[in-house]
């Protein structure tokens, strides 16, 4: 056993926190445990300690902190998760935060950016037949469109009912770039509607998009405040290990 363990709190909900308690968990130098907003009724398995819920906000954060002697936060959340992130900014304690870069355009491509999701299922042209990946929280806008056909993929179901020029597509990241393709080909898709998470775990889709030379409605990336940010796991892990000197 190491003089003394860094106890980690990772605020997670994305596959890089996931691998990043996968990655420390089996490191005696760390003890970490991973938060998630409980969200997902089925997440994926996480290695180690995992709580799951809201906090409270910034006192509750900073509450929680404290009670389990918190010596590092790791904000590794997913980068349109503006306000659990607004929140670990204001902690005391030293904070790390995951960010990866955003996609950029490619030669070729044909990318509209909006500012909001509001401003996406806006822009989609009356009769479009849109594949929508923005996740099931933020679905509604294109389920008010009813001049357009929406596919909508997601992990879990909304919760409220599909109109009927929509279908949901029930399905669990990581997807390759033929199977992305082939969801377009077979849903006859002519718009493709993303956020810019970034990173390549999510990218196949804008791969598919560009190979099937189909426009792409990008939503852009909110405005995160941020100290110490690593771009992938390999920099975040040697971040982490500067810590402990
Ligand atoms: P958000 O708007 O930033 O957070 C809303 C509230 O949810 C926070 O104030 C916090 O409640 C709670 N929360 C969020 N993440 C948490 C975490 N990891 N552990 C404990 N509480 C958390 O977040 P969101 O956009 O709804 O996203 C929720 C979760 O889904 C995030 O953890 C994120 O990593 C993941 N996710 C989000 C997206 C996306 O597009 N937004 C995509 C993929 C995954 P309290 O203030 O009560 O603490």
């Amino acid at each position: 056993m190491p003089d003394e363990v860094l106890r980690i709190l990772i605020l997670g909900g994305t596959e890089e926190a996931r691998l990043l308690a996968r990655r420390l968990a089996d490191d005696a130098r760390y003890d970490v445990i991973t938060s998630l907003a409980g969200c997902t009724v089925s997440p994926n398995e996480i290695a180690g300690e995992v709580r799951s819920g809201g906090f409270g906000g910034v006192a509750g954060l900073k509450d929680f902190i404290i009670s389990e002697n918190i010596a590092l936060l790791v904000d590794a959340t997913h980068p349109y998760a503006v306000q659990i992130s607004a929140n670990a900014a204001q902690i005391n304690v030293p904070c790390l935060r995951l960010e990866r870069p955003p996609w950029q355009p490619q030669p070729g491509d044909d990318w509209t950016l909006v500012a909001t999701i509001d401003a996406a299922a806006q822009a989609l042209p009356k009769g479009a037949r849109a594949l929508v990946t923005v996740g099931r929280q933020e679905i509604a806008p294109f389920f008010a469109r009813a001049d357009i056909h929406v596919v909508a993929r997601m992990i879990e179901p909304p919760g409220f009912e599909t109109p009927d020029h929509a279908e949901i597509v029930l399905a669990r990241p990581p997807f390759s770039r033929q199977q992305e393709r082939a969801l377009m080909q077979d849903k006859r898709i002519d718009v493709l509607v993303t956020k810019n998470s970034g990173g390549e775990a999510s990218s196949a889709k804008l791969h598919a998009a560009r190979a099937l030379a189909l426009p792409v409605i990008m939503i852009a990336r909110p405005e995160v405040q941020s100290s110490l940010a690593a771009r992938n796991l390999d920099e975040l892990v040697t971040l982490i290990e500067r810590q402990l000197a």
